[in-house]
């Protein structure tokens, strides 16, 4: 032993460590340096417990304590999936530069939800896994700043110009179309529900058929477009796949929200998206006018 070493240890046990490179880094920009996974995981153990509290308070709140899709995929092929290729990462930061990010992947008829810390623009440790229905849920999950991806959150340090980042604030609108949301997805799936028939492609299955839904939004065969009795603009994409030999539709339900009463722009947002190989099934969502020409989604 000598006082004049560079000292390092680990945060979590105190274990001296002989050398920089002998110790595993979770976070960006943070001295924070373990000796082992297991001080990791002891060291994060309270995040963990912490953030499952908020998604639980959360859920109370909003009265979503249990949702059909929570545990539609095994974890690890959540984590996965989210991780690989998510839609949208938020960043939030606090005032001692600690970083934590959220992945949202957008999945047949949930979306999954990954918190975690990222080093080296990797997620290194994650803190939740869940999956929600809920656009009211995930509004609140969204935290900090949107980002286009883990490399734009670096750039900070250096004189590149950042990208524009969005910090949604959501408006008394937004709320209220969000409910609106949620309201036709609940009855969009009590019908399907009752009209599905018991050899159509099972639930459980459904996840398998998830490239086919930006497939089918960016590239429809058919749009229908139609009101629902409460009034409601809707549009039907459907596109007809081949796959292994066996032919069916995926089917995405959008309805429509009207932006701006100035420009009469109009957007489309997703309610509820399924494959089927009944017929009769996919007959009931061509219905209305059929629009001709992609749509903005
Ligand atoms: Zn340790």
């Amino acid at each position: 032993m000598n006082f004049n070493k560079n000292l390092y240890y680990c945060c979590e046990c105190k274990t001296i460590i002989s050398s920089i490179e002998k110790l595993l880094f979770v976070e960006e920009k943070s001295s924070k340096g373990f000796c082992s996974e297991s001080c990791i995981e002891d060291f994060y153990q309270p995040l963990i417990k912490y953030f499952e509290n908020c998604e639980k308070l959360s859920r109370k709140r909003l009265n979503l304590e249990l949702e059909d899709c929570q545990k539609s995929l095994p974890e690890k092929e959540l984590v996965d999936t989210v991780l690989e290729a998510p839609d949208e990462i938020w960043k939030a930061s606090n005032e001692l530069g600690e970083e934590t990010f959220t992945y949202i992947k957008q999945l047949n008829n949930s979306y999954g939800i990954i918190i975690c810390k990222v080093y080296e623009e990797t997620a290194s440790f994650v803190l939740l896994v869940t999956q929600t229905n809920s656009f009211l849920l995930l509004s609140e999950i969204r935290f900090g700043e949107k980002i286009m991806s883990v490399t734009f959150a670096k750039s900070e340090d250096t004189n590149e110009e950042l990208p524009p980042s969005e910090s949604i604030e959501l408006t008394e609108d937004d709320y209220i179309f969000m409910q609106l949301l949620e309201n036709k997805k609940s009855k969009l799936l009590a019908d399907l529900l009752v009209k599905r028939k018991d050899n159509d492609i099972s639930f459980e299955e459904f996840s398998n058929f998830e490239p086919f839904f930006s497939e089918t939004l960016e590239n429809p065969d058919e749009v229908f477009e139609s009101k629902d009795n409460e009034g409601d603009l809707f549009f039907n994409y459907i596109k007809s796949i081949l796959l292994d030999n066996n032919n069916f539709y995926y089917i995405i339900s959008c309805l429509k929200r009207k932006e701006s009463t100035e420009t009469n722009e109009v957007s489309v947002f997703p309610v509820l998206a399924f494959p089927t190989n009944d017929l009769e099934l996919y007959s009931h969502f061509r219905v209305g006018k059929k629009v001709s020409g992609l749509l903005q989604n």
